[in-house]
């Protein structure tokens, strides 16, 4: 590992000039990676799926602490640069070239996802992950930056503005919080936005319902968040006998529902 040179060095050795399109804006402090790869808590033999590696800097400071890592990365421009770590690190760190929002990792047993990634795959890989309907899911937690703004409206409580869909998916049956905000010097080039971590665990799924139910529940309240109950899930069929049974008032509005009253609207509509 003390083999390996300085990222700054490896990006203009590999001429990886960053890729605005893909996203690119890298992390260079190994200390600040060091504290990102803590997060999970002890990864030592533990299997963890990165998902763009870029020149491998979060890499890096994954395989430190000790983790067996299975990285996909879709700028093949990288992989040179990977290749170089995944020397330094013998049978610990696998590339996967191509596109994670269609790729199969093909990894055996628990995992942990770390992920440094642009906003807009982050957010379309995380909802995929918290979706699926057998639960517990195959990972173990979920490591993710997210543009600050976006990583508020997962951790968000009810009754606050950035309370809504995501805070529901990502909340009903596990338990997410804002691990670390990263302030956009920390990358290179520098974003636009601030950024934030989140860290994802599941925890015990209620019965009586499914995912899908539940994401149509939000979708109808949430779809017109100023309305009350009774204008906004009305064309949700059944949804306001089930609020009137539930003895939840059809005047509120969405971001007053605690979510095991979403999860209860959606039990008595599954
Ligand atoms: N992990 C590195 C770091 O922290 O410095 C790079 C982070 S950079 C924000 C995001 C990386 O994700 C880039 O290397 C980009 O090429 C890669 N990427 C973007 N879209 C991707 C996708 N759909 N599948 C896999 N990798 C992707």
């Amino acid at each position: 590992m003390n083999a390996l040179p300085p990222l700054r060095e490896v990006i203009a050795r590999h001429g990886l000039s960053a890729s605005k399109a893909l996203g690119q804006n890298f992390l260079f402090d190994e200390q600040l990676l060091d504290r990102i790869a803590a997060i999970p808590g002890s990864l030592d033999g533990q299997q963890v799926l990165e998902i763009g590696p870029g020149p491998g800097g979060l890499t890096r400071a994954l395989l430190r602490a000790g983790a067996r890592v299975t990285a996909i990365e879709m700028d093949p421009r990288c992989l040179p640069a990977l290749a170089e770590v995944e020397a330094a690190f013998p049978d610990r760190l696998r590339v996967i070239e191509g596109d994670a929002m269609k790729l199969a990792h093909g990894i055996e047993g628990p995992f942990h996802i770390v992920a440094n990634l642009p906003y807009n795959v982050g957010t379309a890989l995380f909802t995929g992950w918290l979706s699926g309907e057998s639960w517990p899911p195959q990972w173990e937690s979920l490591t993710l930056m997210f543009q600050l703004e976006v990583a508020q409206r997962i951790v968000a409580t009810p009754g606050s503005g950035a309370y809504g869909r995501l805070a529901v998916l990502a909340q009903w049956r596990s338990a997410a919080r804002l691990a670390m905000k990263v302030h956009r010097s920390a990358f290179t080039p520098p974003p636009k936005v601030m950024s934030a971590i989140v860290h994802v665990t599941p925890t015990l799924m209620p019965g009586g319902t499914s995912a899908r139910m539940l994401e149509r529940v939000t979708e109808a309240a949430f779809g017109q968040r100023r309305k009350m109950l009774r204008q906004s899930m009305k064309g949700l069929p059944g949804a306001l006998a089930a609020l009137e049974s539930l003895g939840i008032d059809p005047q509120r509005r969405a971001e007053t529902l605690g979510i095991a009253e979403f999860v209860a609207v959606a039990r008595a509509l599954s």
